[in-house]
């Protein structure tokens, strides 16, 4: 019985190994998963030591060489799932120095339970590093950080109230008590057959969700100047309950002029520096080439035109070095009034067409979209005040 419980247990690590090794293949080897398959492919060699019987010197050096080995992998993967950079090579000195030491205190007539406690003591502190990274960068909320760190505290607390007993597994005595062996490598194959794939699939889903949220981030931020795009932007703002505010829209004037003259790379960074300006308030988002969005919430008409308004005066006075000491940088801006019930498609029309205006009008001027009277429409903001 214990000897085919511990083969099916090298099995299933072994088979863990292996899922490791697929996933690390598939996310393009995170360290996560590469740390956490070092951990079970020693844990492999762990179970083949205590396999049978009759245990040799050699399985002895191996079982506490391999034991705290393994858990110091589990813990540099947990580390690396929460983003920590690897510990120091201080760290690992330290840690093979310790069980180098358990390795010579093996030759001496020393009591087993001390023999093999410094190496012991490698892994619990390994495990405990794991479980405060999951407790301190860990959210409360989310399911599985707090499955994987209640899986780390079982682990840690089985791994260090195992420590006294840990020379019965591999055949010695330990004075306090007569412990079978049997029955504690048993016990603990079970206990291990339902932890050990808990923490590897649940370190698993933490890299797989990671790199997800990653993805969709870089999905929804504009390359060139990280603002968002506009699938972004839609989805901020056009939920249901958006409230109210005003739309500003921007497009920067005779862009393709600039392009043409000082090249592509220049027409790049005149659009990094619009968007640098453009950070100041509301979700600002780059929308095309050379066209921005900002949504401000609960903003009304007037204060959105005087942002509008000083946005184009400090553009005005934007000089970079990729152009002319007298190349002035333009833009002309739509605002519009976008109500609880307006959708945000209907705000962008209307902040369009005063962009549209302001564009006809002469460029370089905000435009304000007018609902009420039909006349007033898209009258350009300052030829309604000279009015
Ligand atoms: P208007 O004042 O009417 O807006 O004129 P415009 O030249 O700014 O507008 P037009 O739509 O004719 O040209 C926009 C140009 O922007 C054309 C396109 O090649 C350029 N463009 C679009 N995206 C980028 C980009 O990411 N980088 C650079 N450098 N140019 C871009
Ligand atoms: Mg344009
Ligand atoms: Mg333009």
């Amino acid at each position: 019985m214990t000897v085919s419980a511990i083969l099916a247990m090298t099995a299933l690590v072994g088979g863990l190994c292996v899922f490791c090794a697929i996933i690390c293949v598939a996310l393009q080897r995170p360290a996560a998963i590469v740390w956490m398959g070092a951990a079970l492919a020693i844990g492999v060699v762990e179970s083949l030591a205590l396999k049978d019987g009759t245990i040799t010197r050699v399985d002895l050096w191996l079982t506490a060489a391999t034991v705290p080995m393994s858990y110091v992998c589990v813990g540099e993967s947990v580390r690396a799932a929460y983003g920590r950079k690897r510990s120091t090579m201080l760290y690992f000195v330290v840690c093979t120095a310790t069980i180098l030491s358990s390795l010579a205190l093996l030759q001496s007539a020393t009591p087993p339970v001390l023999q093999f406690l410094p190496a012991q003591l490698v892994g619990a502190a390994a495990m405990a590093r794991a479980v405060l990274t999951v407790s301190r960068t860990g959210r409360r909320s989310d399911l599985i950080d707090m499955s994987l760190l209640g899986a780390l505290v079982l682990v840690t607390a089985i791994y260090i109230l195992r420590i006294p007993v840990f020379p019965v597994l591999v055949g010695m005595e330990v004075p306090f008590a007569a412990i079978d062996r049997q029955g504690l490598q048993d016990l603990l194959v079970i206990v291990f057959a339902v932890l050990v794939p808990a923490v590897v699939f649940l370190t698993v889903a933490r890299v797989v969700a990671t790199s997800l949220q990653l993805y969709r981030m870089r999905a929804e931020l504009d390359f060139l100047t990280n603002l968002p795009n506009r699938r972004a932007f839609e989805a901020i703002a056009d939920r249901p309950k958006r409230g109210s505010g005003a739309l500003v829209v921007c497009d920067i004037d005779k862009f393709k002029h600039i392009n043409d003259r000082y090249g592509h790379a220049a027409g790049d960074a005149v659009i990094r520096a619009v968007a640098s300006l453009l950070y100041a308030e509301g979700v600002p988002a780059r929308i095309g080439g050379e066209e921005f969005a900002i949504w401000l919430p609960l903003t009304d008409v007037e204060d959105a035109r005087l942002h509008a308004e000083r946005l184009r005066r400090e553009l005005m006075t934007l000089r970079l070095v990729e152009l002319a000491d007298d190349q002035q940088i333009t833009a002309s801006f739509g605002v519009a009034a976008c109500t609880r019930r307006m959708s945000l498609g209907e705000a962008m029309r209307a902040a369009d067409q005063a962009l549209y205006l302001a564009k006809n009008s002469g460029r370089n001027r905000v435009c304000v979209h007018v609902e009420t009277t039909e006349e007033r429409r898209h009258i350009p903001y300052r030829e309604r005040v000279a009015a």
